[in-house]
């Protein structure tokens, strides 16, 4: 929104800002459906087309006075150009639900199994980013093939579809049946049509699924062959002569009689192997050459799809899980700097707030100042954000070319932002530090970091309570957290009787936490979960841990020399060694809780429990399974070395039995590991 539609006079002039911001609007919108819908030729990105229509929307429900019914917010547009006949499909051709991420697929899982059993089968695949046709073949015989349109009826594209390659005229078998797939254009092909495109000058294709579209609903049957595209079938609709109780089992009949399958297509028996496909997908998607959005979580069972049902858009026996967009672009709004718990000084961009990788990012690490001067990045610049997985989002570059002359370059601060003590230069790194052990800064992120969850788990300690506390003087080392009383808190806003002593219990019952969070709490640097739990786990109690040398931690696995020698200095420093006399003060528990072991005899091998056992329940196996060194898994797989199968062991027995895997009884078990 431009400023003038702020100014209001006397005349109502803001308004008819605002109604012409709208228009506006419209028409760009409807310019960009008809490209994308008609022409199949999009300017721009889907995300900047959502952006647009989203502005229209919160501006139309903010003015419900200027909406008018043939606003494309208020049409759904179905993208059917009435230039091919109509085909009612025989089968409904159903959407999918979408979900964006492994929670919600886990919840998917989960309730299905609770409701129809706990060893039900997933397929999971690639979701092919194209266009979804259906091909009814009559006695073997290709004889319609038509898009989905509107689910209910499509487009007869029959002529079209003969002419790619993957679609047989003819079948291996004469029967009769109907299946569905996606047209998609090769990676390669794209490529190859785009470079002879743009040397004849014309207009190239935005990308592959817009372009298989585009081609698909092609008058010029001549061009559409020139295109080489090519098919993925992943259903079958219907089947008057052969009936399956599988999927996948029907897939294989389709591969058999000669039509082209969807490669990605795993059968999954656990949640954890459904989420470990869908990651397994993500990490091969760029190198498979053909687009895909998603990967699509279905169940096996034919039968149970049925019993399962539909919405009356989406089965209920299927999810597609959209992978996260990964990179952005948006502005550099400004840049600042932040003081992390161990004094390091880094600068961070403002942004124009974007949606990255499934959560909303308004800020961006730049990691250090030379960062800065590398990526060449300065202050209104347009940039490209990225986020993989939980990381931090990061700037992965500017672009030159949106420059307009109002980019200006940071200056590297050379006083602490927080205290104004002067930086000092770090000697490894190129970091600059905040040196100052009194510093607010540090204090309040270390005292962030030491209620954090992964660390002490101190719940109700927020941000705002944590500063409110630096500022009253009640808190200037973590171990103060120890020294707050019911009295102090209780009195103080936004507190009452029942936040306070939830608070306190919180703080109470952290003492009892095993020594292996309360060292990832103290913030050691280049001491991480893991590494904190290595040493809570080879020492006694702190006081050792403190006493060890270089060399002792050393010899502890994945301990590097910087890392032994930051925990040294870190117990040498008076401030710690204070902060430990006022924990074991407060009881704070400072002893370690080392893990038994009595053999080694299972060292690092996988173990699988199934079933049900007399005397032992499955944790008291695990128990044994761990106290001999050996891992427990959840699931079998060819990296499994052995399964331990009692009574009634179902689907994980059989995938044993498949794999080639040990399977062992509980006595011979018992027998192994007492035979030492
Ligand atoms: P959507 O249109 O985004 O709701 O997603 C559903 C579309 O995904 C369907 O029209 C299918 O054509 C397409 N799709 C691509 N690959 C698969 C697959 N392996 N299984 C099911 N649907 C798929
Ligand atoms: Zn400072």
């Amino acid at each position: 929104m431009n400023n003038e539609n702020e100014q209001i006079d006397l005349f109502g002039n803001a308004d008819l800002n605002i109604k012409k911001e709208i228009e506006d609007l419209r028409k760009q919108v409807e310019y960009h459906n008809m490209r994308y819908h008609q022409l199949d030729d999009p300017e721009i990105s889907d995300y900047e087309y959502d952006k647009l229509t989203q502005k229209l929307r919160n501006l139309e429900s903010l003015h419900p006075e200027y909406v008018v019914t043939t606003s494309p917010t208020q049409k759904v547009g179905s993208g059917i150009k009435n230039i091919f006949s109509e085909v009612k499909h025989n089968v409904v051709m159903q959407s999918l639900q979408d979900v964006f991420s492994f929670e919600e697929v886990e919840d998917f899982v989960n309730k299905l199994n609770l409701e129809y059993g706990q060893n039900l089968e997933y397929v999971v695949e690639t979701k092919v980013d194209g266009l979804s046709v259906s091909l009814e073949y009559e006695n073997g015989i290709l004889k319609v093939g038509s898009t989905r349109g509107d689910g209910v009826i499509g487009e007869d594209v029959t002529q079209n579809l003969k002419v790619i390659a993957s679609i047989p005229h003819e079948l291996k078998t004469s029967d009769t049946i109907e299946v569905r797939g996606e047209v998609y254009l090769p990676r390669k092909e794209f490529e190859r049509i785009n470079s002879e495109l743009e040397k004849e000058g014309k207009a190239i294709l935005a990308n592959p699924r817009n372009a298989a579209a585009g081609t698909l609903r092609q008058l010029n049957n001549e061009l559409v062959k020139s295109r080489n595209l090519s098919i993925y079938v992943f259903n079958v609709q219907k089947s008057s002569s052969k009936t399956f109780n599988t999927h996948s089992e029907s897939l294989v009949y389709c591969k058999n009689v000669g039509i082209n399958v969807i490669p990605y297509s795993k059968v999954c028996t656990s949640v954890t192997e459904v989420l470990e496909e869908i990651k397994r997908i993500g990490t091969i998607r760029e190198d498979l050459d053909f687009d895909i959005d998603g990967a699509v979580v279905k169940i096996n069972d034919l039968n149970l799809r049925q019993e399962i049902g539909s919405t009356s858009k989406v089965p209920k026996w299927a999810v597609a899980y959209k992978y996260p967009p990964e990179k952005k672009e948006t502005k550099i709004l400004d840049i600042i700097v932040n003081v992390g718990r161990t004094g390091q000084v880094t600068p961070m961009a403002v942004l124009e707030p974007v949606r990255v990788a499934g959560s909303l990012i308004s800020r961006a690490t730049l990691h250090n100042f030379d960062y800065l001067k590398l990526k060449d990045i300065k202050i209104n610049d347009t940039c490209i954000v990225q986020k993989a997985g939980d990381v931090i989002p990061e700037i992965a570059e500017i672009i030159p070319s949106k420059r307009t002359g109002i980019e200006r370059e940071f200056d590297v601060p050379t006083d602490c932002p927080v205290c104004g003590e002067e930086l000092e230069k770090d000697e490894n790194t190129v970091a600059l530090r905040c040196t100052n052990s009194e510093c607010p800064a540090l204090i309040y992120r270390s005292i962030l970091h030491f209620v954090s969850r992964d660390a002490m788990d101190i719940t109700g300690f927020g941000e705002a309570i944590v500063d409110r506390f630096i500022s009253l003087g009640y808190i200037k080392d973590i171990s103060d957290i120890y020294y707050i009383e019911y009295d102090m808190i209780e009195k103080l806003d936004r507190f009452d009787k029942k936040s306070a002593t939830n608070l306190i219990n919180s703080i109470e019952k952290s003492k009892q936490n095993e020594l292996g969070r309360l060292i990832f709490g103290l913030g050691i640097r280049h001491i991480g979960k893991k590494s904190a739990q290595v040493l809570s786990e080879n020492f006694n109690d702190i006081y050792d841990i403190s006493n060890a040398t270089v060399e002792d931690i050393l010899k502890l696995s994945d301990f590097g020399e910087i890392m032994a020698v930051s925990v040294v200095e870190f117990f040498k420093k008076p401030k710690t060694i204070e902060i430990i006399e006022k924990l074991q003060e407060a009881g704070v528990n400072l002893k370690s809780s080392k893990k038994e072991v009595k053999s080694n005899i299972l060292d690092s091998m996988s173990i699988v429990v199934t079933g049900s056992f007399d005397n032992y329940s499955r944790e008291d196996i695990v128990k044994l399974i761990e106290t001999n060194s050996g891992k427990f898994s959840n699931s079998v797989s060819k990296k499994t070395d052995m399964v331990i199968a009692g009574e009634a062991a179902g689907s994980k027995l059989k995938k044993a039995e498949d794999l080639g895997v040990k399977v062992i009884s509980l006595d011979e078990f018992l027998k192994l590991i007492e035979n030492i």
